[in-house]
């Protein structure tokens, strides 16, 4: 751990920033699969995901950073353009659907309205005697608010909730309360004002829909609860004082998984 040392744009998304500070991200992987999470942190796995996903994702969110930081983020991903075949030197199809979306907000003259303020904002702070860190895509404490840009598959997409058994939206099944939450209290923390956060979404259609989203202050409140309340055990399982808990059916426990127990058929969706 190398505590002390700042954290810039640079090295943000170091693995040994995770170790030293807790993020949104890093919190909702332990609150999914505290053993997954914990390998990952140790640099014992690579979670298998959907890294074109997480790239385009990225390619929107620097062009909305600077021309700057776009060019050198396109610079760096010539994976985004065609090697071969009729569409050799364009865009692939996941890149062009990342244009049309960058196209569906710039050309919104109330995102444009919106999305004013400091860009891919570092912040850190303690929760409850915790190190944090947040990257905020958009922060205008003039004005008291931030945005964070989403995509997703589809705005008004419903997610079943089987612990709530309730459909609900993307930005809470993605727990983006959690992380909005952190993020609000962190800029608390580090510049004084308390800033409300709004989530744009753009979907991956075509044409891409989108949408400035606000959270009602009570999941907010609750997101920060389960923060508290789930921080301590989570911090004793990186310290090695407590046995992480197994999901039982992420990628990481499969892998592990030995075939030493029966289980009645009828209980097999009882979990
Ligand atoms: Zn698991």
């Amino acid at each position: 751990m190398m505590l002390g040392q700042k954290l810039t744009p640079n090295n943000y998304y170091e693995n040994w920033t995770d170790r030293a500070y807790m993020s949104p991200t890093v919190f909702k992987r332990f609150l999914a699969c505290e053993a997954e999470a914990l390998a990952e942190l140790q640099g014992k796995w690579e979670p298998c995901m959907n890294s074109t996903a997480l790239v385009v994702g990225n390619w929107l969110h620097s062009y909305f950073e600077s021309e700057e930081a776009h060019a050198k983020f396109v610079d760096e991903h010539t994976e985004a353009i065609s090697s071969r075949g009729p569409s050799k030197g364009h865009l692939k199809k996941d890149f062009k659907i990342a244009e049309s979306m960058i196209e569906a907000l710039s050309d919104d003259h109330d995102f444009d309205l919106l999305y004013q303020g400091d860009k891919e904002v570092i912040v850190t702070g303690e929760i409850d005697g915790y190190p944090w860190k947040g990257k905020i895509d958009c922060l205008n404490l003039k004005q008291g608010y931030f945005v964070d840009l989403k995509t997703t598959a589809d705005i008004y997409k419903g997610y079943w909730n089987e612990e709530s058994r309730e459909r609900e939206p993307f930005v809470y099944a993605y727990n983006y309360q959690l992380q909005m939450a952190v993020y609000q209290e962190l800029i608390k923390q580090q510049f004084g004002v308390n800033c409300k956060p709004y989530i744009v979404a753009v979907s991956k259609q075509d044409p891409p829909d989108k949408q400035a989203i606000d959270l009602p202050e009570y999941r907010l409140t609750n997101a920060m609860n389960q923060v508290l309340e789930s921080q301590q055990h989570i911090q004793d399982v990186i310290k090695g004082e407590a046995e992480p808990i197994q999901c039982g059916h992420c990628a990481y426990c499969r892998s592990t998984k030995k075939l030493e127990s029966v289980v009645s058929a009828d209980d097999l969706l009882l979990d």
